[in-house]
């Protein structure tokens, strides 16, 4: 599945089983109409949605993405 947005393909999601659960991205609007990658959804969507603009808007879509990375990390640090 390909982001609407940045046109990249969505990360899949993996359980730590190592099954795939979720590869759908996330709603993009109001950004834009169908589904986006995390990356996208974090620099993009939600500073928008929260009504953030320029540098702000940006400072918050860097600390929204780092965050989800670090989940990310998280589930896949025991194995
Ligand atoms: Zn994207």
């Amino acid at each position: 599945m390909k982001c609407c947005v940045c046109k990249g393909e969505i990360e899949k999601k993996y359980s730590p089983e190592g099954k795939m659960y979720w590869d759908s991205g996330n709603n993009a609007q109001p950004l834009a109409e169908g589904r986006c990658c995390d990356k996208c959804d974090c620099m993009l969507v939600i500073p928008m949605r929260m009504g953030l603009t320029g540098d702000r808007a940006i400072a918050t879509g860097v600390q929204l993405w780092l965050m989800r990375e670090g989940e990310t990390n998280e589930n896949t640090k025991d194995e």
